[in-house]
């Protein structure tokens, strides 16, 4: 992911409503809420009562996820409870509602624009009954904060991608199918058809050996894709060879090419408050422009995500990413160098451990955490490196085996640098 978080509450009225306009012009879609208002007055709460359909468990990651979750800093403490066991008192509650919607069985739990239908949900007309659908949705008087996906193994795209701009969001597995507003007192909506606006927008896409590309209908020609394939493809079997994994695990990855990143974070329902050029999302990669550095950033994470394994931390995640560029060119390893000696004092172990969601409020992170990664595996060896990186037990590792705490090996990696 290449983003910045900054604070969407620091922008000012006039910058709120110009990109509302612009978005408004440049497209068909609803303006987004830029503050995320539902999304933080749900979890400015200080309990959350997380209620699931009786007898179905929540997983390990699912119920880590929910108890790590933190938006704008804000952190409440969660109650798990199955339906059935709900009191009349508990109603006073911030509820979240998680699992499959169509499993739920409480009215007052339902009385929302979603309906439930065989093994999915149905909003108005459209019927989402595929397994990996999903819908996330916050009541007008942000009380309750509907997270269900119709199956366990539908992935959960909240992980990868601040969710809330929209009262209403529905995924079908990691795509916008459809987002807005949809009140639950007087039933005003205002929809965004994301799947049709997706399929207007782009041209008839080209295949190549490992990607789908698609290249928005106001960029470039054709022959843009066949070049974009043969560049692209050279670099994932590079890749591949260099960080010795196996091409076979690539999969086949859809690449979105939007015009500019208005557009971009149009599609991905991001605010312009957050920059976003490029993101890498489960079985595709979302690029601003017909930008190779981006491509290739988003690209090299979803060969590592893929062939190599997934580490959720982005200290980790984007540091191994931003090493890989180090094999291509020396002079982008001497240019992290230097910003990371510029920087040091970012370095820490809350960093390290993306602590409050840190990593992403500083481009000058990325530097950092490259050279901090090649750093981690001139000490321990790449195979080592990889191996403890999938497990997500470099620290424990570099504890166990070399003694050292996190806030030791910093220390360590400082006294080289400077
Ligand atoms: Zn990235």
């Amino acid at each position: 992911m290449l983003k910045i978080r900054t604070l969407a509450i620091v922008l000012s009225i006039a910058a709120i409503i110009f990109f509302s306009r612009a978005a408004a012009q440049d497209s068909k879609f609803v303006p987004m809420d830029d503050y995320y208002s539902l999304m933080v007055k749900f979890h400015s709460v200080d309990t959350v009562l997380v209620v699931f359909p009786s007898g179905n468990l929540i997983t390990k990651a699912d119920s880590a996820f929910i108890t790590g979750f933190v938006f704008w800093g804000k952190q409440p403490h969660y109650l798990f409870k199955e339906e059935h066991s709900l009191k009349s008192s508990d109603y006073k509650m911030n509820i979240q509602l998680f699992g499959a919607y169509y499993l739920f069985s409480k009215k007052r739990l339902l009385e929302v624009p979603i309906e439930q239908c065989d093994a999915g949900f149905r909003v108005d007309t459209n019927v989402f009954s595929h397994p990996h659908d999903a819908f996330f949705y916050i009541t007008d008087s942000a009380t309750r904060f509907y997270t269900c996906k119709n199956t366990p193994e539908a992935p959960f795209p909240i992980r990868a991608l601040v969710t809330g701009a929209y009262q209403l969001n529905v995924f079908n597995g990691y795509n916008y199918a459809l987002n807005g507003f949809y009140s639950d007192v007087t039933g005003a909506k205002r929809l965004n058809s994301v799947s049709l606006f997706r399929n207007r927008y782009f041209k008839q896409p080209y295949s190549s050996n490992f990607f789908n590309i698609f290249i928005s209908n106001d960029l470039g020609a054709d022959s843009l894709k066949r070049s974009i394939a043969q560049e692209i493809d050279s670099f994932v079997l590079q890749l591949c060879s260099l960080l010795k994994c196996d091409t076979a695990l690539v999969p086949t990855t859809n690449l979105y090419f939007y015009k500019n990143r208005e557009e971009l974070q149009l599609f991905l329902a991001q605010p312009l408050g957050n920059t976003m050029y490029g993101k890498s999302l489960g079985d595709a990669n979302h690029i601003a422009g017909l930008n190779l550095s981006i491509l290739k950033h988003e690209v090299g994470h979803t060969v590592i995500d893929n062939a190599i394994g997934l580490n959720p931390n982005p200290f980790w995640q984007e540091g191994f990413r931003q090493f890989s560029d180090y094999f291509f060119s020396a002079e982008s390893l001497a240019k992290d160098k230097d910003t990371t000696s510029q920087n040091i004092q970012l370095l820490s172990s809350s960093l390290v451990s993306n602590s409050n969601g840190i990593y992403y409020n500083n481009w000058n992170h990325y530097a950092i955490s490259g050279c901090f990664v090649k750093f981690v595996i001139d000490k321990i060896g790449f195979t080592q490196f990889k191996q403890q990186y999938i497990d997500g037990s470099i620290e424990k590792y570099i504890l166990e085996k070399h003694n050292l705490s996190m806030d030791d090996l910093i220390i360590e990696y400082k006294s080289s640098v400077l």
